[in-house]
């Protein structure tokens, strides 16, 4: 066989050649929608290499964004990795201090932003020495004004033309730089090879995995600057799938606008933002138009979430498991063939886990002495991963991470069964110690979450004089529906092991969440810390 190098340039070049005239829609920082197709997207991204070449752009160089995703950003993708350089998307809900620490690790040579994020960008650009650019993702009319020397996307768009080739190297050059969340200690880089990049695209169009196809109008409502929204911004363009961006637009209302207009029939993002556009739904009354299949992770989606969306909407749900650390995608919620013939009950408990393994990944479990544990759907252990797109190194840190015979550890606590399906049991600090028995964060939320009052719940161990630690349950009520702490657990007792039990509900207003939409546990640890130590251990 010919040896083709794996690159990320062949995916748009493949979409212009093959689906020139599937549209990417964007709903603009600036206001308004944005229509344009794959050819014209290609024509701009070697544009935009061209403009990269002009202001010193090498390759190997890391250009920043702090954008949402719209069709600037996706041509950033495709001009920055095309020409060899390296794709670098920072969080911009991170605090400055993070956003401006990870743009100086990385070494950032020119950061492009959409316009909410110039307050953001004024604010750590003395702190940023190595960006010589800073261009606002924008045209001439609705460039600010401001101290800094901004250049203006559009304007250099237009000073090049199109004349450009993608150049060919190797495979294992980096092609995208994400940051860890890191809500403990410094952020990690994590560098994406052109390699893995496309065989996880490859591995995401699977029709098992998110199966986009050339029939299809995908809405990635994961940020672009979350794990490459979980490599749709690649899949799409390869399966020729229609390609709706949503912009700052993340609530309820703008996205039942967009899904419902361009006729959307795969949508990803995490369970929180689910919870909102259901919550909108309820309170309007509509039927979003099906089909319409949604790739659910990056927390453990409640299985009364899953059920509303089925129930309610008729929506097909796909639970995942995946980090940055592994491109993101690992694991996906399948049935086999064999679950037709199952007993409800038995067929939900699989539907509710996170997902078979991918081909490509392996994953398995280990007890605290290394020891791989039974695949049995009971015995839970450290869960590892080992594949063609788990981070093997991260950027700039030598020796990190340290891996176990080649397995990267994720830092979550899982069961495996014989067919591949994983459970996510909690993160690994999240866990709560109780008495020496072990207690699932993840799985009391999931059952509070089936409360008909309950928006959002959260669970925390706590510090406890007699019992090391204690399970605390912070709940937001539904708007207009009433619970008391005594009907929560009543709730709950019939539904987990009686020890299980939280020795105390608070209610909440709100509940902190992390910069990727995660419920923000050391935070929630810190501001309940001396509960049940206060209470001399009553709760
Ligand atoms: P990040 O690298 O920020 O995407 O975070 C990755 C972590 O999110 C994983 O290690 C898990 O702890 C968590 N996570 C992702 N998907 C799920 C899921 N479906 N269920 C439970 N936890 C998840």
């Amino acid at each position: 066989m010919m040896q083709r190098p794996l690159l990320v340039s062949s995916l748009i070049r493949h979409a212009d050649a093959c689906h020139g005239d599937t549209e990417i829609v964007t709903r603009l920082t600036e206001g308004g929608l944005h229509r344009y197709t794959y050819r014209d997207s290609h024509r701009r991204a070697r544009q935009l290499a061209r403009v990269w070449q002009r202001l010193g752009v090498q390759a190997g160089d890391r250009v920043g964004t702090l954008a949402w995703n719209n069709h600037r950003h996706f041509e950033i993708y495709f001009a920055t990795s095309g020409m060899g350089a390296i794709c670098h998307t920072v969080n911009p809900r991170l605090f400055p201090e993070q956003v401006a620490y990870i743009i100086g690790h990385a070494e950032d040579a020119v950061v492009c932003f959409d316009l909410t994020f110039l307050k953001l960008v004024e604010a750590v650009a003395p702190k940023c020495p190595s960006v010589r650019h800073w261009v606002a993702m924008t045209d001439r009319a609705h460039l600010p004004a401001s101290a800094l020397p901004l250049l203006c996307s559009e304007d250099l768009l237009a000073a090049e033309g199109d004349g450009y080739e993608w150049p060919e190297f190797d495979e294992l050059t980096a092609a995208a730089l994400c940051y860890t969340s890191g809500t403990t200690g410094n952020p990690k880089g994590v560098l994406y090879s052109h390699r893995a990049t496309l065989l996880h695209a490859y591995a995401i169009n699977l029709p098992d995995v998110m199966g986009l196809s050339a029939r299809d109008t995908v809405l990635p409502v994961v940020p672009m600057f979350h794990v490459n929204a979980w490599g749709i911004p690649y899949a799409a363009p390869q399966a020729g799938a229609k390609l709706v961006l949503p912009g700052p637009g993340l609530d309820g209302a703008s996205l039942c606008e967009l899904y419902c207009a361009e006729k959307v029939t795969i949508t990803a993002g995490v369970p929180t933002i689910w919870l909102n556009t259901l919550a909108h739904l309820r309170e309007k009354n509509l039927r979003l138009p099906l089909p319409h299949r949604t790739i659910i992770g990056g927390s453990a989606a409640s299985a009364a979430l899953i059920h509303a969306l089925e129930g309610e909407q008729g929506i097909e749900v796909r639970h995942g498991w995946g980090m940055t650390e592994t491109s993101p995608a690992g694991t996906i919620n399948t049935f086999k063939a064999k679950h037709a013939g199952w007993p409800a009950e038995r067929r939900d408990a699989v539907h509710c886990t996170q997902g078979r393994i991918l081909p490509g990944i392996e994953l398995r479990i280990v007890d605290e002495e290394g020891r791989e544990l039974p695949r049995d759907g009971r015995a839970f252990g450290q869960l590892q991963a080992r594949g063609h797109w788990v981070c093997g190194g991260y950027f700039r840190m030598p020796g990190e991470p340290q891996l176990a015979d080649g397995w990267f550890n994720t830092g979550d606590v899982a069961t495996l069964d014989e067919d591949g399906y994983m459970r996510i049991v909690d993160r690994t600090k999240d866990i709560i110690k109780s008495g020496g028995e072990w207690i699932s964060s993840v799985e009391l939320e999931n059952v509070a979450l089936g409360h008909p009052a309950v928006a959002l719940a959260a669970v925390v161990g706590l510090p406890h004089p007699r019992w090391e630690e204690r399970p605390l349950l912070v709940v937001v009520k539904r708007p207009g529906h009433d619970v008391t702490a005594e009907q929560m657990l009543d709730f709950l007792r019939a539904k987990v092991a009686k020890w299980w039990l939280p020795d105390a509900v608070v209610f909440a207003d709100a509940i902190p969440l992390t910069a990727t939409g995660k419920i923000y546990k050391t935070k929630l640890r810190e501001i309940h810390a001396g509960f049940y130590m206060k209470a001399g251990g009553a709760g």
